[in-house]
């Protein structure tokens, strides 16, 4: 089961993150940081999944500040740095 996340730039914008079985990716419509997506090239379940939440609404919004982000991103690709191959 994969859970979404949106973080809301307070006055710059936001962006998604997908929660997955394979750890936490940074998704958008045409992009996401898992390494199936980075090895196929084509849609991943992070980007299905996101599409969905986004039309019907379903995820949990978090709002950061701007100098928050690199805590964000530290998370995130600390996350992805240490994702395991299955
Ligand atoms: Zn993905």
């Amino acid at each position: 089961m994969s859970s979404v996340k949106c973080y809301a730039v307070n006055g710059r914008g936001r962006f998604f993150i997908v929660v997955g079985s394979s750890g936490d990716h940074i998704t958008t419509g045409h992009f996401c940081t898992c390494a199936d997506f980075n090895f196929r090239k084509k849609e991943c379940v992070h980007m299905k999944v996101l599409r969905e939440a986004i039309e019907l609404k379903l995820y949990d919004t978090v709002s950061v500040e701007p100098e928050e982000l690199s805590q964000v991103f530290k998370y995130a690709v600390r996350e992805i740095i240490f994702e395991q191959p299955r």
